[in-house]
């Protein structure tokens, strides 16, 4: 126990040394003009069965959001702190899936999963299948600062969540809605008379995963996404959106959270493959995203979308799906939200 307690202390100074250096007001004129870009999943989404007040709700929802990480960033605050704070009004809202609102699991329970990364020193957290914890990226958050680890996974994650009061606790119940509820069933109707093996994961699955990637005025960027994963998922399922490099990635230059059919983005390692694209073959943020979720990923017989930022504020956005909930904050100051194809 004695030989124990050093390291671990060690540890801990050290990680307030990372959280401080992270947050830190830059000192001085602002060398780069901030922006933010958000996603609230890839999915089916058709204009016909949204209802005006749903879409309206969920625009609303995304603007505040937008509101919540522009303003970590105009204040100066660092890029992992804004990319949080947008997905943590998104994991709150129930129309979203993840925190409150996500999906069921086979056994009618939640398990949710969320990752960060930031760029600047690489340092990341993430946790899996976590069924007690109200934002779960705040505990990736506290993986990534207050652990020497990156991943933590199920009742290990939720053991570690027990040594820190300030990670907020809750019955799984919390994260039940009625929608929800409803795609679980047709799920399950879907599935029955299908062996195990064959079972058909078909659009409406998934959707409703959210995430953020933000540019701070020190020209650091940091990626988050956080999802309740796919519905009806069994055997303790963990998709693309808790591993680094598949689902959240963030570098000196580039950052990216995904939202799609999970097995897809964790075969094509698509949020490094994108960011890879950009430092080794110089390629534009746009067409590195584009080839990733327009070609890579449909390629292998898979879909969704992804939020990319780059560190001269440009932003991608490509989806394979009829739509994609997003908004964003050019460096100019430009903001819009989007939903569907065209927009
Ligand atoms: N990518 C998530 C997963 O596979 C689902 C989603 O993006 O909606 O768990």
């Amino acid at each position: 126990m004695r030989l124990l307690a050093v390291p671990l202390l060690v540890i801990a100074v050290m990680s307030t040394q990372v959280h401080a250096a992270s947050s830190q007001t830059p000192s001085g004129a602002s060398k780069h003009a901030v922006a933010l870009v958000i996603h609230g999943g890839a999915g089916v989404i058709e204009r016909d069965a949204l209802s005006g007040g749903d879409e309206a709700a969920i625009r609303a929802d995304l603007d505040r959001a937008l509101d919540a990480g522009h303003a970590v960033l105009v204040a100066g605050g660092g890029a992992l702190d804004a990319a949080i704070a947008a997905v943590q009004v998104l994991e709150d809202s129930p129309r979203f899936n993840a925190g409150k609102g996500a999906v069921y699991s086979a056994d009618g329970t939640h398990e949710l999963d969320a990752s960060l990364m930031q760029g600047f020193d690489r340092s990341a957290g993430a946790v899996a299948g976590v069924t007690t914890i109200r934002n779960p990226i705040l505990l990736a958050r506290a993986v990534m600062e207050r652990s020497p680890h990156v991943l933590l996974a199920g009742a290990g994650a939720e053991a570690f969540a027990d040594l820190h009061d300030d990670i907020a606790r809750v019955p799984n119940s919390y994260f039940d809605t009625e929608e929800r509820r409803r795609q679980l069933e047709i799920a399950q109707d879907r599935e029955r008379g299908h062996a195990l093996d064959a079972l058909p994961t078909v659009g409406g699955t998934y959707f409703g995963t959210v995430g953020a990637v933000a540019l701070d005025a020190q020209g650091r960027i940091a990626a988050a996404t956080s999802t309740g994963g796919m519905t009806n998922k069994r055997w303790s399922r963990v998709g693309d959106s808790p591993l680094i490099g598949a689902g959240t990635w963030a570098d000196e230059r580039c950052g990216v959270s995904g939202t799609g059919w999970g097995e897809f983005f964790i075969r094509n390692a698509v949020a490094h493959d994108i960011c890879a694209r950009v430092a080794y073959r110089g390629d534009s943020l746009r067409d590195a995203a584009d080839e990733v979720l327009l070609r890579r990923v449909p390629a292998l017989g898979g879909d969704g979308g992804a939020i990319a930022l780059d560190v001269d504020g440009n932003i991608a956005m490509p989806f394979s799906t009829s739509g994609m909930y997003r908004g964003w904050v050019n460096p100019d100051g430009t903001r819009g939200t989007a939903i569907f194809r065209g927009e």
